[in-house]
Parts: structure tokens; sequence; C-alpha cells
């Protein structure tokens, strides 16, 4: 497979304040973020040319920051505009953005305390986080070897790039052995969340998701949930032990990423692609568009 390199590509990057072309948005080998993973990031969607759920992302990228110790040297409103002018400048209509704040190279340790924060934001077009005729099918998992850590061990409510290094492995074992993705327990072994995306199951009339008590909460599981219940669904959100698997007849993944993408497989458990996963799907795509529907409880 082969991808056009990400840092030799045409446009323009906003950097600690304004636009550069995009080759001249570089880092030192020296940065702090780069060693010790002081560093957060967000990852949006754009749909026709507006970024869903724009502050949303902005202050959850400050709040993940405060998390980690660090503060963001521009406002929400300005990493809002941040993000409006790195999508103009490169002209994206659908696409994706990816705002990152980090330590810089004026202190090497692990006290970085010196350290200046330097935020960057990106943006690109980007097709369906999964092939995009194996989500019609719903995508195969495989459980995942390591799991999400207990809160005392890590920030677990910061979108934090260190936390990433578990989710990565397991996607790479995953795809090494046939699969699109790993279903990851927690600490305590229940169900937590695939390597980039929260966790949905259907039961007759009900979904019922994982509690996110050690994982991120996604905004976009928060939209489906409210475009659920818009729609006479009951939400059980709770503990949810991997044996219940067998019990749930459809299962699907959210989040800014991979949208709602259904799921066919679990280890040994099966799931369709049924009528509420075809629905929260369909609802999901246009809720998302800037010509929204008026939903008032999923706004
Ligand atoms: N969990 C993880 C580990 C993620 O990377 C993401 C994607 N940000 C999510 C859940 C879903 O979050 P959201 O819907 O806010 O994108």
């Amino acid at each position: 497979m082969s991808i056009e390199p990400y840092d030799q590509r045409d446009g323009f990057i906003w950097f600690n304040g304004g636009l550069v072309p995009w080759p001249d948005a570089k880092i030192h080998v020296l940065t702090h973020g780069l060693h010790y993973a002081s560093a957060v990031f967000e990852g949006a969607r754009v749909y026709d040319g507006e970024v869903y759920k724009l502050t949303a992302h902005s202050e959850r990228l400050h709040n993940s920051a405060r998390l980690l110790g660090f503060e963001i040297p521009f406002s929400v409103a300005e990493i809002d505009q941040a993000c409006r002018d790195a999508v103009r400048a490169n002209t994206i209509v659908d696409g994706y953005i990816r705002p990152i704040a980090w330590r810089g190279s004026e202190q090497m340790g692990v006290a970085a305390q010196l350290t200046k924060i330097n935020v960057a934001v990106a943006s690109w077009y980007w097709g369906t986080y999964f092939d995009a005729e194996q989500r019609l099918k719903g995508i195969r998992l495989c459980m995942a070897e390591y799991c999400r850590p207990d809160p005392r061990t890590i920030p677990c409510k910061s979108k934090a790039t260190g936390l990433y290094m578990i989710c990565t492995i397991e996607k790479h074992r995953a795809e090494r052995l046939g699969y699109a993705d790993a279903l990851m327990l927690d600490w305590r072994g229940q169900v937590a969340e695939a390597t980039g995306a929260n966790i949905f199951f259907v039961r007759g009339n009900e979904l019922h998701t994982p509690t996110p008590d050690c994982f991120l909460d996604g905004i976009t599981r928060q939209t489906v949930i409210g475009l659920a219940r818009e729609r006479g669904l009951s939400v059980i959100d709770r503990a949810i032990m991997p044996q219940e698997m067998g019990s749930f007849e459809q299962c699907f993944l959210t989040g800014s990423a991979a949208e709602v993408t259904p799921v066919s497989e679990i280890g040994d458990y099966r799931f369709t692609v049924g009528e509420i996963t075809q629905t929260l799907m369909d609802a999901y795509s246009a809720f998302v568009r800037p010509a929204k529907p008026q939903l008032a409880a999923a706004s």
C-alpha cells in the first residue's frame, strides 16, 4: 500500500498562530512531545466545508492539555478559527482536521516546565476510516491483548498521544491477523472500546454501551445516543462483560473518523447489520451535514 507521505503534501498547515506552507511545518528531533509523549490532539471530520462539533473538539483539546499539566496558549475560539483557516486554506470540502499541541525543545528530561507549548492544525481529504466495502457488511474485530488501563495509572480522559501506543500495537496485530480492528477490554475485564472508536450493542429496541469511566466519552458516541433516544430507543450505559456479547444481535462502532461503522464479528461472536444500526448510520450521516434536520436533543 503506498500513501503519499504526510510531510510532503501541498497546502498549508496552521502553525503557532498562522498558516505556513505544508512542508515547512517542522519540529526538531529534541522535542519534548516526541520523547515523553507530552502531546494532545484532536480528530474531527469536515462535512460540506464545516467541521462537525468544532468547538466541542477545541474544548476537549484544551481539557486534554490541562490533564497533562499544560495550558494551550490559544483560546478555544482561536483554535476554532485556526481549524476553519486550515480547512479553507486547503479547500477541504469533505475531509478531516487534526489539531495537535505539544511541549517543545526548550528543556529535555522528564521535567518540562520551561518548554513552549506549540499548536498546529492540519486538514486533509480522508475517505472512510475502514474499508468502504467491508464497512457495509460489518467489520471484523479480534480481541485485543492489551487492556484500557486503570484511570489511576493514566489521565484516561485526555486525548493524549501516549495513550495510543497500545492502540497502534493492537491495530497492527488485528490487521496482521486479517481483522479490521481490535476490541479492548478494560483493566477490570469489562468491554471498553476499539482502538480508535467507542462501541455499542443492540438487543431488541435497546442500545447497550459501556460506561466511559476509563476511556473517552466520544463526541460521536454522545451524538448517536441523542439520535437513538430521539427515535424512541432506550440507551443503557453500563458495565458490559465480554461473555454477554452472545446476547446482542447487532454491534457498531462510533468515532469522528469511524462515524457509525457496523461490526459483524468480534472473536467468536457474530452480529447482523440490522435495522437499528442502519437507521443510526443514516441518521448520523444526515445529522453531521451543515443543513441539519431539526433534532433538538441531539444538537
Ligand atoms: N476512543 C478512542 C480511543 C478514540 O481515538 C476515539 C476517536 N477520537 C474515540 C473513542 C471516539 O471519540 P470521538 O467520537 O470524539 O471521535
